[in-house]
């Protein structure tokens, strides 16, 4: 295992060889140890962003954009109306699966290295009244930016809207407090800061709006309202669960609180990114964002305009020597991206800057 790349990417991610064992095992989707495994795993869900009973954790089978798209889906009635707060790729995604979902759709956008202005959320609540929901991606995975999510939902409440958090590159590591930071929905996954396997999506919701939701989907497979009900009906999922991802979850969130939580998790993180950065800094690189809305999550570099750096050489390289990195998917600048979350040490990131600077060197780039 020691010979497969280090993925420092926005996901899917290295995860630990404890959490690939922990997989090792078939059940059956009825047997009360998958049971209680998935009842178990919801519990820590919730415990995370400090859920009480007033709140629900629905499981989903899939990648996080099928729990985004069963959140807007169950939560949004056909004669509802969303504000969606844009900056980036996983924002103009949730339009998209509105297009779908035939629901109307008020865009405020913003430049992507921009956090959505908190004043221009207040101004069009206060002049819409038609809107019902708001829908806002916390860490935006497009640049690494993070957004005022805080803010936003006690705007969002003050206005008496209901917030559907895309909470993906950002849930296991930045601070999710739904009492400080009143959400109706909170969409994530398994692969991402929780440092689990992909394969499945989670919403946590408050019960009240789940229990509204009755044939809002338009979807059998994500109807959430349905999938909630299945399990409360008798512990099992509608579906084929995805077994072994849950015990990978269940595993990876033990890790999680052996490391000390969320706080310990996102000070990796920082100690990573900062490690990251300096080091990219020192060998000419420039990072996309200003220090004070970047997220130690995912770093955007512009893509240096040297003529020696060919990027596909520079990716290749990496691969060669163990890292995969990713391209960029900015619209506005030339850049690609380089993630600091997963299982990976601050070791493993400075041993990777000292690697960088060697396939500089081998490409004969030199930026002064
Ligand atoms: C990763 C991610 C998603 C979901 O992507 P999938 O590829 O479907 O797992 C959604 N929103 C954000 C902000 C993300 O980072």
């Amino acid at each position: 295992m020691s010979s497969e790349p280090l993925l420092l990417t926005p996901g899917p991610l290295t995860t630990s060889s404890s959490v690939k064992q922990a997989m090792l095992h078939d059940y059956g989707s009825r047997d009360e140890k998958f049971i209680l495994l998935s009842e178990q795993v919801c519990q820590s869900l919730l415990q995370l962003v400090n859920a009480d009973s007033t709140y629900q954790c629905v499981p989903l089978q899939g990648s996080g954009t099928f729990a985004v798209e069963a959140m807007l889906a169950s939560l949004i009635p056909a004669n509802g109306k969303l504000l969606n707060l844009v900056n980036g790729a996983y924002g103009k995604r949730i339009n998209e699966i509105c297009n779908y979902l035939n629901r109307e759709t008020v865009v405020l956008e913003f430049a992507e290295n921009m956090p959505i202005d908190t004043g221009a959320v207040a101004d069009i609540l206060s002049s819409d009244p038609t809107i019902s929901h708001v829908s806002l991606v916390y860490c935006e995975t497009t640049s690494g930016i993070i957004n005022p999510v805080k803010e936003i939902a006690q705007i969002v409440r003050e206005h008496d809207k209901q917030l559907l958090l895309d909470a993906m590159s950002a849930f296991g590591a930045l601070p999710i407090d739904v009492e400080e930071m009143p959400c109706t929905a909170i969409a994530a996954s398994s692969n991402k800061c929780l440092q689990g396997v992909p394969g499945v999506g989670f919403v946590i919701v408050e019960e009240q709006a789940l229990s509204n939701s009755e044939a809002n989907s338009h979807s059998l497979s994500l109807d959430l309202y349905a999938q909630w009900q299945g399990l409360q009906k008798n512990g099992q999922w509608r579906f084929t669960p995805p077994v072994q991802v849950l015990l990978g979850l269940q595993q990876a969130l033990q890790e999680l609180t052996d490391e000390g939580g969320p706080t310990a998790r996102l000070q990796r993180y920082q100690e990573n990114a900062s490690i990251l950065v300096n080091g990219m800094c020192e060998l000419g690189f420039t990072p996309y964002l200003a220090e004070d809305v970047q997220a130690p999550i995912i770093i955007t570099f512009l893509m240096p305009t040297a003529e020696q750096f060919v990027f596909s050489d520079f990716y290749h390289k990496l691969q060669q020597h163990g890292y995969v990195i990713y391209p960029g998917k900015l619209t506005e600048v030339n850049s690609f991206r380089i993630g600091c979350i997963g299982h990976l040490t601050p070791t493993q990131m400075q041993k990777f800057i000292d690697v960088v600077s060697e396939v500089l060197t081998e490409m004969d780039v030199s930026f002064s």
